[in-house]
């Protein structure tokens, strides 16, 4: 095969000497594939410069004008060169500190130029070491691929070695004429499928567009090419996992799942059923299941999971279930035990700290012998010397956190269960897609009919006092109440002075006839089921608590939720403690009380919670804030480091990227057809190396 012209090295491209590559391989670039991928950050179009009079500070603009005096001013470091230009509208000085003589010359009165560059102010507006390209001189017959000027952002260890803006914008236009064809990777199909440029024309629309519409085509083609191998990647890793680890087949009589289908006193949703066949996909036929299931706070993925596992407890083999924390453990075993009451014969372990020594040896026996039918604890469940030998499911609750199960923990045991983690963080889909990236992707993403509306509102302290009437009315009415204190200063023990000074003064002054408990992460585990057992039963009023009520407690008859300080806290967190009222049929109202004044970002996080409860909207705003790198709350998150695509703006070029991909790995897993060849030959050399994860043959 050809030498593909993407890789031709740097010092072979025209207007690069030795000195100019040596430059660039500093940078990391090494080829004209590289240089090509230096995306144009903003363009300004040459044909409607910007009116003088109309610039502002900070305003990257072009101007065009005629000049009317070129000076030097200032002496020794301050000594600067001058040069004023005028348009209809009015003046603007460009300026040059270490201005070189011959500069001067190259400008005279009554020249017309065009300039570009960030406008800034001093004794009036004026361009800084603008580009400037004049008119006057030979036109450019490049100027009809050039309406639009490309603006790169510029590492300043290029500037520093005099690669700006102009230079590199005439090899990259100088290459891409040269350039006729580009040998793309991507089947024609996929192209020809989504619509999308071939590689040449993306390049050059990318660069030199004639209309900003092209050059937003062009970039997507790029990202897209980032997308499409990273989820290549996945399906490959996926299918061979497939192919080395066989799963179970599941062979139900359903009477279990049935009768329980039967019991329940609600219809299950459309988005519930969409998911269980979803699941029942996978367990019935022989692949091993590993499935994210993702939905809100109350969107009934317990029972669905449940229906899960008791299919495969029905087809002879147990099942698991494993929370984050105790108190979440203990709510699903409550949970459980409640649906299964029927089920006589079922036997439910619940293996937790709090479990006696002779107890739980008594209980890893009979889960060894396959006595139980279902386990449920903390995600230390499975660790150590608790070795179910009929293990057929896994479900693995990840409330917010992403720990992800430990296959090899399993593995270790022979094991080979289906895989079901839930989680309910809503995860902008592009980011699951790329975070789960080798699992599938279930979404419930309906809540069941007749919950109550949430109201959510901001108020400072000044409104306080109104606050303790409005909850007050509430706990009359026979309604419950969180206050919620956050991290201050990531201290715990700062964080637990306010909530315990708030717990006294709402004890002692506020609400003295009222009962009002506290709950915190450092009060011993029995302290704090104790408190949360008070709430739930309604014999407290009011829960003052740190973060720690945002893991998943469940109190429908709580509707009001008042959340301090909370500009301190990210919208997801905001999100999950929100979640925990309008449980219940009553009316709820969190009311996030602020300290102004706000950060902009905080003001945005507050209008977001405050406009809507869709929790995929409000992580999609999440991640636009934040980035992905951040989203997971870890560094070391393991999320692809695209240099084009973008986790926000490209949703769903995302998921089509995977479906082809997955798509084309079903159909020619080893990328051996003759059509494959370069495909195969750029995942190897290039994307395979750069996303560190993969390694194909
Ligand atoms: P999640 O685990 O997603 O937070 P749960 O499974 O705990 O949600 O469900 C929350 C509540 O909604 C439970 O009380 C459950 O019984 C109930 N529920 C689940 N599915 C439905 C449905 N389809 N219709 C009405 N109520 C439902
Ligand atoms: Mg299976």
């Amino acid at each position: 095969m050809d030498q593909n012209i993407l890789d031709t090295p740097i010092a072979e491209v025209k207007g690069i000497g030795p000195k100019r590559a040596w430059a660039f391989q500093s940078e990391d670039i090494f080829t004209l594939g590289h240089l090509l991928n230096f995306i144009p950050r903003r363009y300004l179009d040459k044909r409607k410069p910007t009116p003088i009079c109309d610039l502002g500070q900070k305003d990257f603009a072009l101007v065009k004008g005629i000049v009317t005096s070129i000076i030097t001013v200032g002496l020794g470091k301050a000594s600067r060169m001058v040069v004023t230009i005028a348009d209809e509208t009015s003046y603007l000085n460009l300026v040059w500190f270490n201005f070189k003589h011959f500069m001067l010359k190259q400008f005279r009165k009554g020249q017309k130029l065009l300039a570009s560059g960030e406008v800034s102010y001093f004794k009036g507006f004026q361009m800084l070491h603008p580009e400037i390209e004049l008119l006057t001189i030979k036109k450019n017959n490049d100027d009809k691929l050039y309406s639009f000027h490309p603006c790169y952002s510029l590492p300043e260890s290029l500037k520093k070695k005099g690669i700006g803006q102009k230079v590199l914008r005439n090899i990259i236009l100088d290459a891409l004429q040269r350039i006729e064809n580009i040998d793309d990777p991507i089947p024609e199909s996929i192209l020809k499928d989504l619509d999308l440029p071939s590689l040449i024309t993306a390049y050059r629309d990318l660069h030199f567009p004639q209309e900003l519409e092209r050059a937003i085509r062009g970039r997507q083609r790029l990202a897209f090419n980032e997308l499409f191998f990273f989820q290549l990647m996945m399906a490959k890793r996926r299918s061979d996992s497939i192919q080395s680890q066989m799963g179970i087949q599941f062979k139900p009589t359903w009477k279990l799942v049935n009768s329980l289908i039967k019991s329940l006193p609600f219809q299950l949703t459309n988005a519930q059923k969409r998911v269980l066949a979803e699941i029942k996909g996978d367990m019935l036929s022989g692949g091993q299941m590993h499935r994210l299931l993702e939905g809100e706070v109350g969107s009934g993925k317990t029972i669905v999971a449940l229906i899960a596992m008791l299919m495969a407890v029905e087809s002879g083999f147990q099942a698991a279930l494993m929370a984050p924390t105790e108190i979440l453990a203990s709510q699903h075993y409550q949970k459980i035990q409640v649906y299964l009451e029927q089920f006589k014969e079922l036997k439910v372990a619940f293996l937790t700290g709090g479990v006696s020594k002779v107890q739980k040896n008594k209980l890893k026996d009979q889960i060894a012998s396959g006595e139980i039918n279902i386990l449920i604890g903390t995600h230390a469940l499975l660790q150590g010397d608790v070795k179910p030998s009929k293990l057929g499911i896994v479900v693995v609750d990840e409330q917010h956190r992403f720990g992800v199960i430990q296959r090899s923990t399993l593995s270790e045991k022979g094991l080979n269960p289906e895989i079901l983690v839930m989680t309910a963080t809503p995860i902008p889909r592009s980011l699951a897609l790329a975070y789960f990236g080798d699992m599938d992707l279930s979404v419930i993403d309906e809540l069941p009919p007749g919950r109550a509306s949430i109201v959510t509102f901001t108020r400072d302290d000044r409104k306080r006092r109104e606050l303790y009437n409005f909850i007050r009315k509430q706990v009359e009415q026979g309604r419950q109440a969180y206050f919620v204190y956050p991290l201050v200063e990531e201290s715990e023990i700062l964080d637990l002075k306010a909530a315990t000074q708030a717990y006294e003064e709402m004890t002692e002054r506020v609400f003295p006839e009222l009962r009002v408990d506290l709950i915190h992460g450092r009060m011993k585990e029995e302290l704090k089921n104790g408190v949360m057992e008070r709430f739930r039963a309604g014999e407290s009023h009011i829960l003052v608590s740190t973060t720690v009520i945002e893991v998943g407690i469940d109190v429908p008859n709580a509707n009001v939720m008042v959340i301090e300080h909370a500009e301190r806290f990210g919208l997801s967190q905001l999100h999950q403690l929100r979640g925990r009222i309008g449980r219940g049929e009553f009316k709820s109202y969190c009311i996030l009380m602020v300290k102004p004044p706000l950060s902009e970002n905080a003001q945005r996080r507050i209008q977001v919670m405050c406009k809507t409860g869709d929790g995929f909207k409000i992580a999609e705003e999440d991640l636009r804030i934040r980035g992905p790198g951040s989203f997971f709350g870890i560094r070391q998150h393991g999320l692809p480091d695209f240099a084009i695509a973008d986790f926000v703006e490209d949703n769903i070029l995302m998921r089509k990227a995977r479906e082809e991909a997955f798509e084309l790995i079903k159909a020619d897993p080893d990328l051996n057809l003759k059509e494959h060849q370069l495909l195969r030959k750029v995942f190897i050399g290039e994307y395979e190396k750069k996303f560190h994860l993969y390694n194909i043959g």
